[in-house]
């Protein structure tokens, strides 16, 4: 079938803008001047204002080969928001800027915005502003996340204390399978492109990778009902050994890491051993999850014993012990910020 392909010439600069952004709305009394003007206006009265940027780059950042526009819209938006919420704070705007090759046509982008609506409505998020320029080479974006948090209830990376529980929320390591099995298709097709792409039954691993989702569940909902407020939080977009580093360093303290407490999915950890991969290190060094990791004082166990989807991971130690964590078989070893590697052990 052939596709429509109208030149983004043929709006112009501005026609383009209004196009695309005319079907989002603006839900929040924070909002107080939206998209038309020289810049937008936001008023959170005596709350605090949360601010997080991201750039993201073709070749670098998404592939799309295998990466619809429509999802990269909405994953644009949601790893923006994940931000946000990990410093216990709720997202209520966001700009978009984009730099587009004229390889785009406007409906290669009307399917972008559709993703970043499609966010935006799940989310509860209004669309401000942003930038439209050109580029020689591949499309760029960069999105801003701008949300309200109270000035006492912020997450910070630098709370955690000796004595504190790790927790972390959802299960870990599925999003880098996703990417590995995206990436061995891709390969496949590059070489034979009659061949059509082998995903196996991996809908909820291909997904992670594809469609993640903030804890918008968490930092609304279960947290504020159970009146907690983590000590420090952070959100895993590199893998947990690398944000548990950055608690770490930032609170200057150490830890201890229990590999029984990493959630898995039984059906990630099968994927992971397909792929001769250690499911625990896809955890630790994979990436892209987006869910919470966060320390809490041990006085405030029993709010989340009974929280959907927290898992109990470790405890702060005293910096002088390091980050160590401890395998199923009971030995301990120097986490690394790169995750870890069985050495001969059968945990
Ligand atoms: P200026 O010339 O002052 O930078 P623009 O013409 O770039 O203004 O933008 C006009 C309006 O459209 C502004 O409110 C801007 O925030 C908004 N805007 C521009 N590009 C985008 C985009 N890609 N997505 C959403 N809003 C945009
Ligand atoms: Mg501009």
């Amino acid at each position: 079938m052939e596709q429509k392909r109208t030149d983004v010439n043929t709006l112009g600069e501005f026609g383009l803008i209004e196009h695309l952004t005319e079907q989002f709305p603006i839900r929040h009394i924070s909002t107080i001047k939206s998209i038309g003007d020289d810049a937008a206006v936001i008023n959170y009265k005596n709350k605090a204002t949360v601010v997080s940027t991201d750039i993201l780059t073709e070749g670098i950042h998404f592939d799309l080969m295998y990466t619809p526009l429509k999802h990269l819209g909405y994953k644009s938006v949601v790893v923006n928001l994940s931000d946000i919420y990990a410093m216990n704070a709720i997202p209520k705007q966001i700009t978009v800027s984009l730099a587009i090759s004229n390889r785009f046509s406007v409906e290669a982008l009307e399917e972008l915005y559709s993703g970043i609506r499609a966010a935006c409505d799940y989310y509860n998020i209004d669309l401000i502003g942003g930038d439209t320029t050109s580029s020689n080479k591949g499309l760029f974006m960069s999105i801003t996340a701008i949300g309200e948090g109270e000035v006492n209830k912020l997450a910070y990376r630098n709370g955690a204390k000796v004595g504190d529980i790790l927790c972390v929320t959802g299960d870990l390591g599925a999003a880098y399978l996703g990417l590995q099995i995206l990436e061995r298709e891709k390969q496949i097709y590059l070489s034979n492109p009659g061949v059509q792409p082998d995903l196996g039954k991996n809908d909820y691993i291909i997904h992670r990778q594809l469609k993640p989702e903030a804890r918008k569940d968490m930092i609304e909902k279960f947290f504020p009902e159970a009146q907690l407020i983590p000590t420090s939080m952070i959100d895993i977009s590199d893998g947990l050994a690398s944000e548990l580093f950055h608690i770490c360093k930032q609170s200057k303290v150490g830890a201890l890491l229990e590999e029984s407490g990493i959630p898995i999915r039984s059906d990630v950890q099968k994927q992971a051993i397909d792929f001769k991969l250690d499911p625990a290190t896809c955890a630790l060094s994979g990436g892209e999850d987006y869910e919470l990791l966060f320390t809490i004082n041990p006085n405030d166990l029993d709010k989340v014993k009974f929280m959907p989807d927290i898992y109990i991971c470790g405890e702060i130690k005293e910096a002088s012990e390091g980050i160590q964590l401890r395998t199923k078989g009971g030995n301990l070893h120097p986490l690394k910020a790169q995750g870890w590697v069985h050495f001969g052990d059968n945990g």
